[in-house]
């Protein structure tokens, strides 16, 4: 077997770069994350066994990171560790990887971006950037969110969040910056505006900001208008099996009754999603407070100030019951749900999955919904956006959706959800949320050049029409089963591919490539048994 890797960087980190500030947090704590499929993620696993990323972290060592009192080695399960540390296991997963690999694969590698891909009668051919071209019998894509335009940011226009911290470099000391989001790459943002610049945090009492008179105003705001949820303490080693109403079996049962087996979101599934989440939150403070963060709750406001108490109080009464952490915490049992639900959300957009209008919302809220629950941002930083808020340096907008114009060489940001009207101006704007998948084809030579001649998913022109296994379909609904797609850029037409490999947890892209990829390898593998007993 001949493998062709096309990569412009480094193999093995991905979006978790090497040369990123160690303040930028993985969003996964050390003991849920590994580079090595195990048996437990793919029948017939592990192709390869190897150190997951806890172990290989004790074994290097994390200095300075950890905290005082705690060796370098001494890393626990529940630390969430600097993203280039990520980075640097991944790279060195992929030498281990491609170091063992048996004589009969022949692995080569090419540090250019592919810039165009197309099936041919045989198979696929791949044209890279120096205007070499490959055939190929297999192409698997896996460019995550795309080649990413350079760190250059134009005054005028809205900011891409990443890759930090480059992208906000240009905000001065007195801007006042205004971050559209308020979720994880929300507080990436606020990080690199604030550490980033040389601000530290003392904690004699309170978390309290010390400034470093670099940093500049920031004003956050996103479309529910409420902070995410802090990731609870007690984290789960692997996902609780599903019981209540959001089930396998309760997903099937509603399909039965919807025209073609395709399901509404609205009025099939987000019942049962509250159901799940509220029936176990015995108090109406609770069950309101998870209806903000599932964002069918409170909307809207009398003015500024009610706004900013209300969600001052729910992030702090969260950011306590966070501490309280899974196990004991009612709230963030009922709110990981939303993470122990994932195969059930996959199961929903699988075939014949939902009608058109129902795939959209599903995609424009579910997401971002079980994202404020369960995947939000650690306590830690969310309690230092709460000390930046105290400090003066951090402050919410105008509410939910406020409405954003060009006012001269500012920004204006109305309220759309106060009785009575608010509004503040910012001098720059930065986009802290990536769309699912993220609008890349302006930019991505790979995807323009696939959106050129794949079909488009008949819900949303903005997605492929991927099988389920991940291969792409022609517009006249063949499929081509020598190219296909997996992670980022097959969301929307499959859901939720892209978290990293959890240790002895069963992994959908993992099965999904081994079905694709192990003929090719069996039939090799057989061969050479064949002529090793002949000779
Ligand atoms: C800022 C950020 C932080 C994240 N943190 C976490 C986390 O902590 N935990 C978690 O579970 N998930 C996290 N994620 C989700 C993340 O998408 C996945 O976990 C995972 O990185 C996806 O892996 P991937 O290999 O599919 O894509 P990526 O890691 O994005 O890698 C894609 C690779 O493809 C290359 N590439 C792109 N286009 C081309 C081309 N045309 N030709 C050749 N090469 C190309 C890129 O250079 C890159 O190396 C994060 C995502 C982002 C954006």
């Amino acid at each position: 077997v001949d493998v062709l890797l096309v990569e412009p960087g480094p193999i093995g980190p991905g979006v978790h770069r090497e040369d990123q500030p160690a303040y930028l947090w993985l969003n996964t704590v050390a003991a849920q994350a590994t580079a090595f499929c195990d048996e437990h993620m793919a029948s017939g696993g592990p192709a390869l066994g190897g150190l997951d990323f806890l172990n290989w972290a004790r074994r290097r060592g994390v200095d300075a990171v950890l905290g005082e009192g705690r060796s370098g080695h001494d890393v626990r399960g529940d630390d969430y560790l600097p993203r280039r540390l990520f980075g640097e296991y991944m790279r060195w997963a992929a030498d281990e990887t491609l170091g063992s690999a048996p004589g009969w694969v022949s692995i080569e590698t090419a540090a250019r971006t592919a810039v165009d891909l197309r099936p041919t009668s045989t198979g696929a051919l791949i044209s890279l950037d120096d205007g070499t071209r490959h055939e190929v019998d297999l192409a698997i894509v896996t460019t995550g969110h795309g080649v990413r335009r350079p760190a250059t940011s134009a005054p005028r226009e809205m900011w891409e969040a990443y890759p930090l911290p480059d992208t906000v470099a240009r905000a001065a000391s007195n801007d006042h910056v205004g971050v559209v989001g308020m979720g994880l790459t929300a507080v990436d943002v606020i990080a690199a505006l604030t550490i980033g610049r040389g601000g530290t945090f003392s904690s004699e009492r309170d978390l309290q900001y010390v400034r470093s008179g670099d940093e500049p105003q920031i004003v956050i705001w996103s479309t529910t208008g409420w902070l995410p949820c802090a990731r609870p303490a007690n984290p789960r080693l692997a996902p609780k099996p599903v019981k209540g109403m959001l089930t396998l079996d309760s997903v099937a049962a509603r399909r039965r009754s919807c025209p073609g087996g395709r399901l509404d979101f609205w009025h099939d599934l987000m019942p049962l999603i509250l159901d799940q989440v509220l029936s176990g939150l015995p108090h109406e403070g609770q069950r309101q407070a998870a209806r903000n963060v599932l964002g069918v709750g409170k909307g809207r406001w009398r003015d500024a100030a009610e706004y900013s108490r209300e969600v001052v109080e729910q992030a702090s009464w969260d950011l306590l019951e966070a501490r309280r952490g899974l196990g004991v915490s009612a709230f963030k049992e009922q709110m990981e749900t939303l993470r122990d639900c994932r195969e059930v959300f996959r199961a929903a957009v699988s075939a014949p999955g939902l009608t058109d209008q129902g795939h959209r919302d599903f995609f424009r809220y579910l997401p971002a919904m079980a994202n404020r629950a369960a995947v939000g941002p650690q306590m830690e930083r969310l309690e230092e956006v709460l000390a930046l808020m105290r400090a003066g340096v951090v402050s919410l907008g105008p509410g939910a959706s406020p409405t954003v114009t060009r006012d001269g060489s500012r920004w204006l940001v109305r309220s759309t959800s106060f009785d009575v009207e608010s509004s503040t101006h910012v001098d720059h704007l930065v986009r802290a949320h990536l769309d699912w998948p993220r609008a890349v084809a302006g930019v991505d030579p790979l995807r323009r050049s696939i959106e050129s001649w794949a079909a488009a998913h008949s819900a949303d022109a903005r997605y492929l029409d991927l099988t389920s296994e991940g291969n792409v379909r022609r517009p006249d609904g063949t499929v081509c089963p020598c190219i296909a797609v997996f992670g980022p850029p097959a969301e929307g037409a499959n859901f939720y591919n892209n978290y990293v490999l959890w240790p002895g947890v069963p992994s959908r892209v993992v099965a999904d490539m081994d079905r694709l990829l192990a003929p090719n390898f069996h039939r090799h593998s057989q061969l050479e048994l064949r002529q090793r007993s002949q000779r």
